[in-house]
């Protein structure tokens, strides 16, 4: 099969070919295939590798530091929005913003970077948008996890121009409270258990929330009821209800700081106080010199990151990791999800003044 996507051609062609390869999540052997020989025969210093349905390549230059660009190529079910379309300067289609824009900047990087600073690994991977044990780079974390070793990684979600970084922990705790059964016409002979949540309601909406700066980007916390429980018929006493809370928590605290602050908040209180998940934050690293001089090149746009993203896998394994990629993320996964043009032109401008140093 002819090689159809050209890697040293307009990034923005390129999205627009890559969006043209459908690849919902499952279905990304074809774009997989056609990323491999891309990579293979138009870059030069790299070597190679395919892993399932993801593409990794890396160059061994000798560089005193090493920058993974990381993008997914899969997509959510088309919606009628395929072919891509071009029409005044914004490219619409599935998959345009999330994230084949910032697929196609890595991959255009890759194959016309002359003389990069940094070692360079790329790692186009598979099944991002689904469950995620399914997910690509969990996979090659399994398999292949010294090709993960970085000192930065740069994720291309869409980003809006900003360097998203770090991301927020969040637990569940189920606070219980118990009572005594009884006929409600006769109310005094029981021991309301729903009653008991008012005081822990009451803690909740006059709790106040920090707002945590680290490197700049700032991290707003929220303590939060999401569901209630209770209740046993329209005639009867509760003798046992609950209020499930969420905290989501700035990266400065632990999951046990964070879980012994939900629990002083509630201290006092005639409740029991359960933890069912939790999931830590992460710290944006920023000021780490293959970070600081990616948040340089960007010119100081940073912000936090809110939701739990493939930036936190990374975070894991002690890497600084961002999300930096053209495009609205509030576009995602939307029939009329589109990408200004004018951005992928822009992120590979930052990009190829960071990577060439
Ligand atoms: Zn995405």
């Amino acid at each position: 099969m002819a090689v159809v996507l050209d890697l040293h051609g307009d990034p923005i062609a390129l999205t627009a070919a890559l969006v043209d390869i459908p690849s919902e999540s499952r279905h990304e052997s074809r774009i997989a295939d056609e990323v491999e020989a891309a990579l293979r025969e138009q870059t030069t210093g790299f070597e190679v590798v395919r892993n399932g349905d993801a593409v990794l390549a890396r160059t061994d230059f000798g560089r005193p530091s090493r920058v993974l660009l990381a993008g997914h190529i899969d997509t959510v079910p088309a919606a009628g929005n395929l072919p891509s379309r071009l029409a005044d300067g914004i490219l619409h289609g599935c998959g345009t913003s999330d994230m084949k824009a910032g697929d196609a900047v890595f991959l255009h990087l890759a194959a016309t970077l002359a003389d990069p600073a940094h070692d360079i690994t790329v790692v186009m991977y598979d099944c991002e948008e689904i469950e995620a044990s399914a997910n690509g780079l969990g996979r090659i974390e399994r398999e292949l996890p010294e090709w993960l070793a970085a000192d930065v990684a740069i994720l291309g979600e869409p980003s809006g121009g900003f360097i998203e970084a770090g991301c927020q922990g969040t637990l569940r705790v189920t606070v219980s409270a118990t009572g005594t059964r009884a006929h409600s016409a006769r109310s005094w002979l029981g021991d309301n258990a729903i009653h008991k949540l008012g005081d822990v309601l009451a803690r909740l909406n006059g709790y106040r929330a920090r707002s945590v700066d680290i490197d700049g980007c700032v991290y707003r916390e929220g303590l939060s009821a999401v569901r209630m429980d209770g209740g046993v018929a329209g005639n009867v006493i509760p003798d046992a209800a609950s209020v499930t809370v969420n905290f989501r928590f700035a990266p400065d605290r632990s999951v046990e700081q964070a879980y012994a602050h939900v629990q002083e908040v509630f201290d006092g209180l005639d409740v029991a106080i359960e933890l069912t998940d939790a999931a830590a934050g992460a710290l944006p690293g920023l000021t780490r010199p293959a970070a600081a001089a990616l948040v340089e090149a960007a010119g100081g746009q940073v912000r936090a990151k809110y939701g739990w993203t493939d930036v936190s896998r990374f975070a894991a394994l002690g890497i600084p990791a961002v999300n930096y990629g053209p495009g609205d993320p509030n576009l995602a996964h939307r029939v009329d999800e589109h990408v200004e043009v004018s951005q992928i032109t822009a992120v590979t401008e930052t990009l190829r003044r960071y990577l060439t140093g």
